[in-house]
């Protein structure tokens, strides 16, 4: 022992003090000593030097003697050990002393065994202590550990290794409805079901092997039982370190669990709130704006699925227009659920309608009969949804659906936040309608419904920056008498009265790009196709032909008379500015001079004025008999004799002079006439050749000119043969020339009809060789017998060496594809000369003939042998 140790001793006898003192010492023992006699000091001592050791004599003079003191020894202190020190101690003093709890007592005469005696005592004292000690501990351990139990709020138990109950706590048992009683000492498999004493077994198993604790969050039930608790098991050591046991707690986390989902979903909520506040900022377009709403809510908020729908004030139905989200489970669109819905709306959409507040379903499989749509998110997993109200103005327009795959997801907190959501929607629709009706207005007349200025010449800028065509007509209308007709019968009638001109302008020609109005009582268009002066000029006929039938407005019958401008690009103006400038200038002056319309370019109105004359007058030339047919003979070079004439149109107007081709042909063209016309043509050609015959005289072959147009026509054999029917007459007497121009513009189909023409016998002759693009290898397949070599070689030939070497490469390559040449517009005897030189083989022109009436050119047939030149 470190420390000194403490010995009182009740000893009246100083010597005899000292003596045990001697002894103790002699012993090794290391103390200090206190000696006392009387009861006074022994009780004092006791407290003032808590003693490890106490002697003591028998009997003394005082108040105290041996017993006493033992007595007062066990009382106050007694594990400390206390041996009597005495002369005279008899046996049975000796048992009544160790009866009354004295350690031992040694004889003064034999006191060397004191030494060996209090060193015993002060083992057992020593030994005696600790055991207490640790019964205290493991007292105090077992009491901690079952109030530590107890206050436990969770399930806790404890098994052995072999799976039987060693401990169970109250909640435990509370839990599972099992008394402690029933359970302890049993091993799992007699407490649980298979499946559970199979699952704790692995665990157990588990915990043991590895001698490591098993953490884990077990879910119990489904729906609104749903439990979760946090359950740890952990291995127990034994004395050898080993596990010997195996613990487990479980606590109830159900809770949390639901708190901690309940903040996920607000968190997510309010990610969705900041998403589409930033998606508002930045889109502008209503569409992609819903459709970015619904991505938020599915991507952001992970509600399964999410569309938006606004209200068809037409049909009453609220239509589809954004959707976001994939069905549960499956990759698939949400397209199915997003169709439109019943002209009616039923189900929640009704209830939202009606009560004008978020309709919640939060359980759809047990909310009664589901519309068809809500059957459909049945089905594909959803459990809960929300029809959130989108307002305009104060009045509903739409609604913003969310669906989430568990039920009860919408709760009040929630309600709270998606309110807010639909509010936050609802004002960008607000916004956007707003930013949208103001751009609108900038661009459009809100009476018509029309663009406005703006909007015209913006797009024919852009019209002309495209430059599609080679020229954009710019054509204004004025209303005539408008402000009175608006003055008398008032605002309304006259902003009807502008729609409907609006309307008649658009239905009359719909080529008209961008009609707008630019003034109260000016519209304006333009067109990019179509713009041959007397085109526009016939179309703003039309238009206000159509303007000027008499309309019926609130009762009133009204007539609207209209005049026009035109200007063209690019000879009126380069820019969309100057362009309408100058139409209105055309206008005002077409006001002022009370004429229908006008160009802005004077002159233009002189010819289109003439043109649509004459093209008016041309109507009537057929059924007038009017146009006439002029023959020009054609002179085989080689033998002098007429190979054929040439059927050449003229128009008979009566104003004294023939209407020359140059001016008839591409009038006839333009209006469509050429058609009949030509078979007017072919048909008179035939029927001359054949009075002819009918006389018993010989009659040439004739050629008539066959345009573009009746080329292009897929009815061009069949009229032909009809033509050849009609007259009774041999296809090989007639022959067609058509231009090279015109042969090449569509190969492929051409070639087809002239394959069709040779079939029926009809020889063709290519027209104006040389000013195309023929290209040879064409030229070789097409079944043509003849070329005619353009009259302006002819004319130059003399002059210009290109000019002959080009008639003479065609005179050669024409006898190299075995087709005949004839040269046209020869008009001396020198060229007469050289081109039979050249092997030319036909001539045609005025040195022998100019175009003359059939029988005129009959007789100069006849008198073919005295044409000059021909030799
Ligand atoms: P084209 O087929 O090349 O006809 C020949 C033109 O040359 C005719 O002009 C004729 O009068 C003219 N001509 C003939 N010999 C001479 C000459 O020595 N000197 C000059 N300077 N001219 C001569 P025309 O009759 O004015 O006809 C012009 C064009 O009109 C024709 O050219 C033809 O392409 C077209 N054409 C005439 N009649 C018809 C028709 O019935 N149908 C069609 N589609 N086109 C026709
Ligand atoms: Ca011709
Ligand atoms: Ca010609």
């Amino acid at each position: 022992m470190e420390q000194d140790l403490k010995v009182l001793i009740v000893e009246d006898q100083a010597v005899d003090a000292e003596l045990c003192e001697h002894e103790l010492r002699r012993a090794g023992l290391s103390f200090e000593m206190r000696r006392v006699w009387t009861r006074d000091s022994f009780t004092r001592a006791l407290t003032d030097f808590p003693p490890d050791l106490i002697l003591s004599d028998f009997s003394m003079p005082s108040d105290l003697d041996g017993f006493a003191a033992l007595g007062i020894a066990r009382s106050r202190s007694p594990e400390t050990p206390f041996v009597f020190v005495s002369g005279t101690i008899g046996e049975e003093r000796a048992v009544e002393a160790m009866k009354a709890g004295a350690t031992d007592y040694v004889l003064k005469d034999r006191l060397s065994r004191l030494g060996p005696v209090v060193k015993r005592a002060l083992k057992e004292a020593q030994d005696r202590r600790s055991i207490t000690r640790a019964e205290h501990a493991l007292h105090d351990s077992e009491a901690r550990f079952r109030s530590f139990m107890s206050h436990l709020p969770g399930r806790a138990s404890i098994r052995d290794r072999d799976g039987r109950y060693t401990y169970v706590n109250q909640v435990w048992q509370d839990y599972f409805g099992l008394e402690a009683g029933d359970v302890l000492g049993e091993s799992y498999g007699a407490v649980w079901n298979t499946t559970r004493s199979a699952e704790l077994k692995a665990l157990d198993e588990r915990v043991l092997e590895s001698n490591q604790p098993v953490k884990r969050v077990v879910h119990h039930g489904a729906g609104e039982s749903a439990t979760w608790s946090l359950a740890h098991h952990f291995p127990i050591p034994g004395t050898d370190g080993k596990p010997a046991m195996i613990g487990a707690i479980s606590i109830d986390i159900t809770e949390q669990k639901l708190q901690e989902e309940k903040l996920e979903r607000l968190s997510h909520i309010h990610a969705v709130l900041s998403g589409i506040n930033s998606a508002i900022v930045r889109i502008r377009d209503r569409d992609k704006l819903l459709y970015e709403a619904c991505r938020i809510a599915v991507d952001d908020g992970d509600f399964g699925m999410a569309w938006i729908g606004m209200f068809d004030s037409a049909t009453g139905a609220i239509q589809p227009v954004a959707s976001a989200g994939l069905l549960a489970g499956e990759k698939t669109e949400t397209s199915a659920l997003v169709v439109s819905g019943p002209p009616q709306p039923t189900g929640l959409i009704a209830r939202m309608l009606e009560q004008g507040k978020p309709a919640i379903c939060n359980d759809m499989v047990r909310g009664g009969s589901p519309s068809e749509r809500s059957a459909e998110a049945i089905r594909r997993g959803y459990r809960s949804v929300v029809i959130l109200p989108l307002k305009l103005g104060g009045q509903i327009a739409g609604c913003f659906a969310l669906y989430a795959l568990e039920p009860n997801s919408f709760t009040q907190e929630e309600m709270k936040l998606l309110m807010e959501l639909a509010a936050d929607v609802s004002f960008a629709l607000e916004y956007i309608e707003k930013d949208q009706k103001l751009v609108y207005l900038a661009w459009h007349d809100p009476v018509t419904g029309l663009g406005n200025r703006t909007l015209l010449h913006d797009q024919l800028t852009h019209a002309i920056q495209a430059a599609q065509s080679e020229s954009i007509a710019v054509v204004v209308w004025d209303i005539k008498r408008f402000r009175v007709l608006n003055n008398t019968f008032g605002r309304d009638v006259g902003d009807a009265l502008l729609r409907e001109i609006g309307t008649r302008v658009e239905r009359a020609w719909p080529g008209l790009a961008c009609l707008a109005r630019l003034s109260a009582d000016y519209f304006g268009g333009f067109i990019e196709h179509g713009t041959r002066p007397s085109d526009v000029a016939h179309m703003v006929g039309h238009t206000a032909a159509s303007m000027s039938q008499p309309l019926t407005i609130d009762g009133h019958e009204l007539r609207v008379d209209t005049c026009a401008g035109i200007a063209f690009w690019p000879a009126d103006g380069v820019g969309a500015d100057v362009l309408l400038a100058n139409a209105e200038a055309a206008l005002k002056q077409a006001k002022a001079r009370s004429e229908p319309y006008l160009f802005y370019e004077a002159a233009m109105n002189a010819r289109v004025a003439e043109k649509l004359r004459l093209e008016n007058r041309l109507r009537h030339a057929l059924e007038r008999d009017e146009l006439v047919l002029h023959y020009q003979p054609k002179i085989h070079l080689a033998t002098g004799s007429v190979s054929g004439v040439e059927a050449l149109l003229r128009w008979d107007d009566g104003s004294g002079a023939l209407v020359p081709p140059s001016q008839l042909i591409p009038l006839l063209e333009e209006t469509g006439l050429i058609l009949e016309v030509g078979r007017w043509a072919i048909a008179k050609a035939l029927d001359d050749r054949k009075t002819r015959l009918a006389m018993g005289l010989p009659a040439p072959r004739v050629a008539v000119n066959v345009s573009a147009i009746q080329l292009r026509r897929p009815d061009f054999i069949d009229v032909l043969e009809k033509a050849l029917g009609d007259a009774g007459a041999e296809a090989h007497s007639l022959e067609l020339e058509i231009t090279e121009t015109i042969l090449m513009e569509n190969i492929g189909a051409n070639s087809l009809k002239l394959r069709a023409l040779q079939d029926l016998g009809v020889n063709v002759a290519i027209d104006d060789f040389g000013t195309g693009y023929s290209s040879l290898s064409y030229l070789s397949k097409l079944p043509v017998s003849s070329l005619k070599i353009d009259r302006s070689f002819i004319n130059t030939m003399m002059d210009q060496p290109q000019s002959m070497t080009i008639v003479s490469i065609i005179i050669s390559l024409a006898h190299a594809l075995h087709l005949s040449v004839v040269a046209e517009g020869v008009e001396t005897s020198e060229q007469s000369r050289v081109l039979r030189a050249l092997g030319c083989d036909e001539v045609q022109g005025f040195l022998f003939s100019q175009p003359l009436p059939w029988h005129d050119c009959l007789e100069r047939c006849n008198a073919a042998a005295s044409i000059p030149g021909v030799d």
